[in-house]
């Protein structure tokens, strides 16, 4: 077994018995499902809308060249300026070279998973330059010194007492603040560092390619200031965020929100299309966007698992997901967590150590069922197990006991000898492989071809 994959179910089983972790994860998730429905009221034909946008995206990723360099385009002839980046080590080498280029000290940073992926916070530390999270809960969870537990709500773990007992112990306030209380103190914090900081770092929702702009949807605020108040803003973001046309965001913003908090439409959404130009009073006076691939392209080159791309990380997979919501976010270690995460994790990385995330899914289909852009999660998770199969990452264990099922099955007479008890003996007892985490098998008391000749046929 791969450490991943040991780490990933030793810590899963932790998580599976935390009764108080399950209680807050059930909150949480009750509180998401019980606004979605009132968000999704919004559209006249839901599955239509979920279609389109399934289209718009497929689109997008059949002609992702053409897309994204059209984006470079539109973006460069308004002062704005793309770096491809292949894999993280090259994203981080162009951030930091910027970062000596402006004397960056202090950097404002807005949600991004993709910072996340490549690992920027701890890199800029080991660099000496302070980055500090400006989204709420990005804020807690980097005070906490932990990832964030979800790709939405980063600190969707933790009880509205843990973040109090969090902000007396690290920010010396008065123990049990109320949420509000808790949110000013951030607020007041956080306020200060935005004109301080040389430069702002944001992710993007979407990159718009007819206009050459990238497009940012958040709830505080915190965005926006992180990309106006420093001379220079760096959005980094995956090449598969593409989307072709501005007209398209007035139905993927909806969709985006509903799926991701149950709103209408999210509150800030701001689409940035370069650098300030002549005239204007704000803006940054550099902008540099890095689209990365970091793998994206593995999953591009297969034609059934390019499906996976379309993701607009609404996060309602992880919410439906019954694995998730027992093992918690923590215990893929990996930052794409829940079904969409086992499917391109094992892509982004190495399938031979992260293949064990496409085996952790009862198959379900709960996450296919509500995906917000209609993505057959399940099927890839079947995919992936194929391909690990193909490529010879089965273990030996799992090799001989397939052999041995399929001479069984191709010959009756083998399936014939012994009686029922034999057989419970020996795949419940000898071969614990199925029994482990499952109750026991239980062969019927007689074959097939015993009840067909009693029934004189
Ligand atoms: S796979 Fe679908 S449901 Fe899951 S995060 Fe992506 S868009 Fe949302």
């Amino acid at each position: 077994m791969t450490a991943s994959a040991s780490s990933f179910l030793a810590k899963s089983t932790v998580k599976a018995g935390d009764l108080d972790h399950r209680r807050k994860i059930n909150f949480n998730i009750g509180r998401y499902n019980a606004v979605v429905p009132v968000g999704k009221q919004q559209f006249e034909e839901l599955h239509l809308a979920r279609e389109r946008a399934k289209n718009v995206k497929w689109r997008a990723m059949e002609s992702l060249l053409t897309q994204l360099e059209d984006f470079e385009t539109n973006l460069t002839r308004r002062g704005g300026k793309v770096i491809w980046a292949e894999h993280a080590e090259r994203a981080l080498e162009e951030i930091l070279a910027i970062c000596k280029e402006k004397e960056c000290r202090t950097i404002v940073k807005s949600k991004s998973m993709v910072t996340e992926e490549i690992g920027l916070n701890h890199f800029l530390e080991e660099h000496g330059i302070e980055s500090v999270e400006t989204d709420l809960g990005e804020y807690i969870q980097q005070l906490d010194e932990e990832p964030p537990y979800h790709i939405v709500t980063p600190a969707m773990h933790k009880s509205k007492e843990d973040v109090a007992k969090l902000f007396y112990e690290k920010l010396h306030t008065e123990p049990n603040l109320t949420p509000e209380q808790l949110t000013l103190v951030a607020r007041e914090k956080l306020r200060k560092k935005y004109p301080a900081a040389e430069i702002g770092i944001t992710g993007a929702n979407f990159i718009v390619s007819d206009i050459g702009a990238v497009a940012i949807t958040e709830n505080e605020g915190n965005a926006r200031l992180s990309c106006s108040f420093p001379k220079t803003h760096i959005v980094i973001v995956g090449l598969e965020k593409v989307i072709p046309s501005i007209t398209d965001l007035a139905l993927f913003w909806p969709l985006l929100a509903t799926y991701g908090t149950g709103q209408r439409v999210t509150v800030y959404n701001t689409i940035i299309t370069g650098p300030r130009q002549p005239g204007e009073t704000d803006g940054p006076e550099d902008m540099y966007v890095i689209l990365l691939d970091n793998g994206r392209t593995n999953l591009l080159a297969n034609e059934k698992t390019r499906e996976s791309l379309y993701c607009i990380r609404c996060g309602a997979c992880l919410n439906a997901c019954p694995v998730y919501k027992n093992i918690g976010g923590h215990s893929y270690s990996a930052t794409y967590s829940g079904p969409i995460g086992s499917v391109i994790t094992p892509h982004l990385k190495e399938m031979g150590e992260w293949k064990h995330l496409s085996y952790a899914s009862s198959l379900c289909g709960n996450c296919t069922e509500v995906c917000a852009v209609k993505i057959n999660l399940h099927e890839l998770l079947l995919e992936n197990r194929y391909e690990a199969v193909e490529q010879g990452q089965g273990t030996w264990g799992e090799k001989m006991a397939w052999k041995a099922w399929k001479q069984a099955s191709l010959h009756r007479k083998f399936m014939n000898s012994g009686n029922s008890r034999l057989k419970n003996w020996l795949v419940n007892r000898v071969f614990k492989g199925w029994s482990r985490h499952r109750g026991d098998l239980q062969f019927a008391d007689k074959t097939f071809n015993e009840l067909w000749s009693e029934q004189g046929r």
